[in-house]
């Protein structure tokens, strides 16, 4: 069975609307304040694809900001699951490897129903990056800038053409309707591929793999005062939980209606909270804001490695953009490395 395929770019607009016919097309678009955002395509020529990264991530498909899991009335309980079939194009392969783990943690032993059935209707197109942002360090992680598995299918863009490449069965067949647009690849094709990727190792401007941190903390050689100095310069916004395209701590709430009926929703929290995690009697596990600058940084660094053998970071350099106390993943690193 073939894997590989070429797609002139001036197929790619006819492909895109016949898989829209069977399934929600989401791309990147740009919105009005100028960030990209991940939304429903109508216009495919209004896609941005060589963009800096979406803010939030794809998991919002998977895991969404607010979620109705249930209705209940004096009549009983109704579950809300989302069945609706989608293909998300152009996605970044650092968000495909974060999408990969996040699998992990909602469909392990306690499978999360309602992550998992968008899970299983929903697949991911990427796009290999071949203009990281000054903030990414994916290639140091092994999460970007391509990937060997976990997408769907991946494209790689070779200028007039993609180099596309099936992942799993669903990847092909979104492929397989349509083989009149696609050619075979030739050595010319996987050579260009090579110098595109190349290329794009060389633009990495943070060279960052998080292996010296993780031995320092675990060796005790990060003492106190450093996390100190780091929680004195959070703000305590939650952003840097809540652009994570790996952060999955949720809340979850009974909002009553009338007539005795309500909905259970779920809710993105963020660690970084002191009301995170309160218990009856006003206990606060991680009352003092130290507590809550190292678990978020052990949660990545030490405790993922742990459970998932691998880190809790894919290197999208979100929280770098976003967290106004300049106290992201990447800065703390480089102090400690
Ligand atoms: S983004 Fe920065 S300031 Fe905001 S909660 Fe996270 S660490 Fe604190
Ligand atoms: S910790 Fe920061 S750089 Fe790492 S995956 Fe999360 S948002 Fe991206």
């Amino acid at each position: 069975m073939k894997d590989e395929f070429v797609l002139s770019k001036t197929n790619l607009p006819y492909w895109l609307r016949q898989l829209r016919k069977k399934a929600d097309l989401i791309g990147p678009l740009r919105s009005l304040n100028g960030d990209i955002i991940f939304s429903s395509i109508v216009n495919i020529h209004e896609m941005i694809l060589d963009c800096p990264a979406s803010i939030p991530s794809p998991k919002e498909f998977l895991f969404p900001q607010k979620e109705e899991m249930y209705k209940f009335s004096q009549k009983g309980v109704n579950t809300l699951n989302d069945n609706g079939k989608r293909i998300i194009f152009g996605v970044r392969s650092c968000d495909i490897s974060a999408i990969a783990l996040l699998d992990r943690f909602y469909g392990g032993l306690l499978e999360d129903d309602f992550y998992m059935s968008r899970r299983r209707n929903t697949c991911f197109i990427s796009i290999a990056c071949n203009n990281p942002d000054p903030t990414c360090f994916c290639s140091g992680l092994g999460t970007g800038p391509a990937l060997k598995t976990g997408f769907d299918l991946q494209f790689t863009d070779l200028g007039d053409r993609y180099l596309v490449q099936a992942g799993s069965r669903e990847g092909l067949r979104m492929i397989n309707g349509f083989m009149h647009l696609f050619l075979l690849p030739e050595k010319a094709d996987r050579d260009d591929q090579y110098e595109v990727l190349l290329s794009s190792q060389s633009i990495f401007e943070k060279r960052i793999t998080l292996e010296n941190v993780r031995q320092k903390i675990l060796a005790g050689k990060v003492p106190d005062s450093f996390w100190e100095s780091v929680a004195s310069r959070c703000f305590e916004c939650g952003g840097c939980v809540y652009e994570c395209p790996l952060c999955t701590c949720f809340n979850v709430i009974d909002w009553k209606e009338k007539d005795n009926k309500g909905t259970r929703m779920r809710l993105w929290d963020t660690c970084m909270f002191k009301g995170f995690t309160k218990m009856a009697g006003n206990v606060l596990p991680a009352g003092k804001k130290i507590m809550r600058t190292k678990r978020w940084y052990f949660h990545k660094l030490l405790y993922y490695p742990e459970q998932f053998g691998r880190f809790g970071c894919v290197g999208c350099g979100r929280c770098t953009i976003t967290c106004p106390g300049r106290i992201d993943i990447a800065t703390i690193a480089n102090k400690l490395d």
